[in-house]
């Protein structure tokens, strides 16, 4: 197995050429949209849970069960702000300070080779932010592998 150390202009960029080659451009694009709503699934999931609280925003916070919603769904309660909530993986916005709708269109921006500039602008952040948020982005993708694999052609 090679070890290929990812360079991410865009997610098109990961899929082999060959592949490529035999997909209609709108199939690519539904590749693309697909692939950004796993990255925003698997986020909310790996990055978020716990990074801060969706009550008072402390960084890091200690975190105990505190039983069930009467949806069933876990709650934790916050040490830092006593408040309880629900941990719903499905939902990026609850561990994020920036919107899902901003971490979509960031990770649209990433996929088409826009600036952080032009990100920063089209979301309404400092290109700090959006500094950050793309970093988060291209650190998850460097440890994504895709499962698809083609055969050698030579
Ligand atoms: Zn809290």
């Amino acid at each position: 197995m090679s070890n290929t150390s990812v360079s991410i202009e865009s997610v098109e960029n990961l899929l082999p050429k060959e592949l490529l080659e035999l997909l209609q451009p709108f199939q690519v694009d539904q590749i693309k949209s697909m692939i950004s709503s796993f990255l925003v699934m698997n986020f909310s999931v790996h990055e978020y849970v716990f990074e801060y609280c969706p009550k008072c925003g402390v960084h890091h916070p200690v975190l105990i069960k505190a039983g069930k919603a009467n949806s069933g769904k876990q709650m934790y309660r916050c040490k830092h702000c006593n408040k309880r909530f629900v941990v719903d993986h499905g939902q990026l916005t609850y561990y994020s300070h920036q919107s899902e709708q901003k971490w979509n269109q960031l990770i649209d921006d990433t996929v088409a080779g826009h600036s952080l500039k032009t990100s920063a602008d089209h979301i309404s952040v400092c290109e700090e932010t959006a500094f950050r948020m793309r970093h988060k982005l291209l650190y998850f993708l460097e440890q994504m592998s895709f499962p698809l694999r083609i055969s050698e052609t030579n």
